[in-house]
């Protein structure tokens, strides 16, 4: 997996096409065109050896004219400013077409949590949450998990963020992070959300072409929330994982991978799939080139570029990851008639259950696990109808059509409210 161009680029790419394209209001453009907050904080944590270690950790706040700041927290080596503008923005985009009252926010510290031990996990996440104080809040903004952050991560960030407040105000403030665990006041169905609305937006792409995924093959690469739960829930559909890549390896075998064996394999082996028995070892380039129906890329930005497009032998992308294709990518995969569900349409089911989260916390209910999912499938599969309905009028790409989608509801707003003062 090859390192980034600047992400925030490729996100300057895609807006002015789309903006140009639906002749966005000139004042509107100027202002979405740059996030409204960025934070960025040096922090300090005790390590286990009694050392201190110091810490860079960031939140970008693109917009909250729809509703509070929204998106993840990541930990990884490759977080900078650049990268968490970027996220942030396609959080904006991505609740907007999604119709939800959120805005977009990301965030995260640049560190390899590979290298630190659990403690020193949680002592960095609690000096982080310290460190951000009220630029967090839960009718503010709202983090939640992304790349290696999970709901133990969210559970630290709100007992940390508590402590900072008055007893009469915790229970209040139980939303200030979503994707905690269910018995700390998470939503059932939010672990699996995102890749379960891969699957349902793959599923609607299928009924538009008359494909039938019971005879589907696909390749996924990343195999952590988002991948594994995206390759597992299309095991019900009949359909066969031939390959699947991590940070660890590729492996394919044709016959078909079990994608709960698979998972199985990676938890007893820190996390990676590379050394997987019931599969050969291939590289990057076999991987990306094996023949499918469906890839799913879901680990980082940048996957798909000049280079490794025209590699792809599939009928469809559907971007679990955020940002996995550069606009290069973009264009090689419209020249070579490639289906694309853009990231920000594709992987909303997370931010989509966050806020299902969210809503229960403040009403203190707790919605049945097929409550939510009927809830999400609504939600996403109108979401993808008004993006189809974008792409049949501007006949564009579906990730132009996104951001018109989008673009035209901030507008809309804009308009309404007007600039104060
Ligand atoms: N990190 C996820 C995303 O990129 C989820 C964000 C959220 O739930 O707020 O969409």
């Amino acid at each position: 997996m090859s390192a980034k161009a600047s992400l925030y680029q490729n996100v300057t790419r895609q807006f002015d096409r789309a903006a140009d394209l639906m002749g966005l209001d000139g004042e509107v453009r100027k202002i979405l065109a740059r996030p409204m907050n960025e934070v960025t904080v040096n922090f300090p944590a005790k390590m286990d050896d009694g050392r201190i270690e110091m810490f860079t950790g960031y939140r970008v706040q693109h917009n909250n004219v729809l509703g509070p700041f929204k998106g993840g927290l990541r930990y990884h080596p490759m977080v900078d400013i650049d990268e968490v503008r970027a996220l942030a923005t396609w959080m904006t985009w991505k609740s907007a077409i999604a119709n939800i009252p959120m805005g977009g926010a990301k965030g995260g510290i640049q560190i390899d949590p590979a290298k630190y031990s659990q403690g020193e996990l949680e002592r960095i996440t609690r000096r982080f949450t310290f460190a951000l104080g009220s630029n967090i809040g839960p009718d503010y903004d709202i983090p939640a998990p992304d790349v290696n952050t999970n709901a133990q991560t969210m559970a630290w960030i709100l007992d940390t963020y508590w402590s900072m407040m008055s007893p009469l105000e915790r229970q209040r403030s139980l939303h200030v992070v979503t994707g905690k665990p269910v018995d700390l006041g998470g939503s059932v169905g939010r672990d699996k959300a995102t890749g379960q609305g891969v699957i349902y937006v793959i599923e609607q792409w299928a009924r538009d072409r008359g494909f039938d995924l019971s005879q589907a093959t696909y390749t996924v690469q990343g195999y952590g929330n988002v991948g594994s739960w995206t390759a597992r829930l299309m095991k019900p559909h009949g359909a066969r994982l031939v390959a699947a890549e991590d940070h660890t390896g590729a492996i394919a075998n044709p016959a078909g991978i079990d994608p709960d064996a698979l998972l199985a394999y990676a938890r007893a082996h820190r996390g990676g799939i590379a050394g997987y028995p019931q599969a050969e070892a291939v590289d990057h380039k076999v991987f990306l080139s094996t023949p499918a129906d469906i890839f799913v890329p879901a680990a980082l930005e940048n996957q798909l570029t000049a280079e490794t497009t025209p590699w792809l032998n599939v009928r469809l992308v559907a971007e679990g990851a955020n940002g996995p294709t550069d606009p290069d990518g973009d264009r090689i995969l419209a020249e070579r008639g490639i289906d694309l569900l853009p990231d920000i349409l594709c992987n909303s089911g997370g931010v989509i259950v966050s806020y299902f989260e969210w809503l229960q916390n403040k009403r203190s209910e707790f919605w049945e696990l097929d409550e939510v999912d009927a809830k999400l499938h609504r939600i996403i599969t109108a979401g993808y109808g008004r993006v189809a309905e974008a792409v049949k009028e501007y006949k564009v790409d579906w990730r132009t059509a996104g951001y018109i989608v989008a673009m035209a509801r901030l507008e809309k707003v804009y308009k309404q409210r007007g600039i104060f003062p």
